[in-house]
């Protein structure tokens, strides 16, 4: 349910002026939400955690301790970003132009994540460039550099999918007797 309160924010974050922040939110110490960031309403963004420019951050989202989201990330509602996951945003990444010269804005093109509604990003993961799909899981320390299904639970680096979970976030080889999903 919506709570009309108006977020929490710690006296050591930073939330930038031209951020939104929703209702019931709470940024935590020394968190950084950037202008033009957009933080739904009933989101926890955890201490450290970085929320670059214009990224989307749907309601009811966990952003834990130290996660990077980079621009442009989206996370739909209900996500779980783990402890220190990133969301990165340059496929070829360089500091410099091949004469040396300083690589501006301009230089690069940003590709950002999108985390699907219920997906969970497991502690230290990376996306990298890439969409993990609703309700999906993605283990602790991960390297993602392909799509991810929906309902999928995937490892390693790079990342493969080894399994499915259901809402619960439980591994099901069939019918989830709990919240009754299914394998497709
Ligand atoms: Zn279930």
């Amino acid at each position: 349910m919506a709570d009309e309160a108006a977020p929490i924010v710690a006296d050591t974050a930073i939330v930038e002026p031209g951020a939104s922040v929703g209702a019931g939110s709470r940024v935590w110490h020394h968190a950084h939400v950037r202008s033009g960031a957009s933080v739904g309403s009933e989101v926890t963004v955890g201490e450290g955690a970085f929320v670059d420019a214009g990224v989307v951050v749907g309601d009811r989202s966990k952003i834990q301790n130290g996660a990077q989201l980079f621009a442009p990330a989206v996370v739909d509602t209900g996500a779980f970003v783990g402890p220190g996951a990133i969301l990165t945003n340059d496929r070829n990444p360089r500091a410099v132009a091949p004469d040396g010269s300083p690589l501006g804005s301009a230089g690069w093109t940003a590709v950002g994540c999108r985390v699907g509604r219920g997906a969970s990003l497991g502690a230290a993961s990376t996306i990298v460039c890439t969409e993990v799909g609703e309700w999906a899981m993605v283990a602790a320390g991960s390297v993602v550099v392909e799509p991810v299904v929906p309902h999928a639970l995937v490892a390693g680096v790079p990342a493969r999918q080894i399994g499915w979970v259901c809402l619960c976030g439980t591994r099901q080889s069939e019918t989830c007797p709990v919240c009754g999903w299914s394998i497709p």
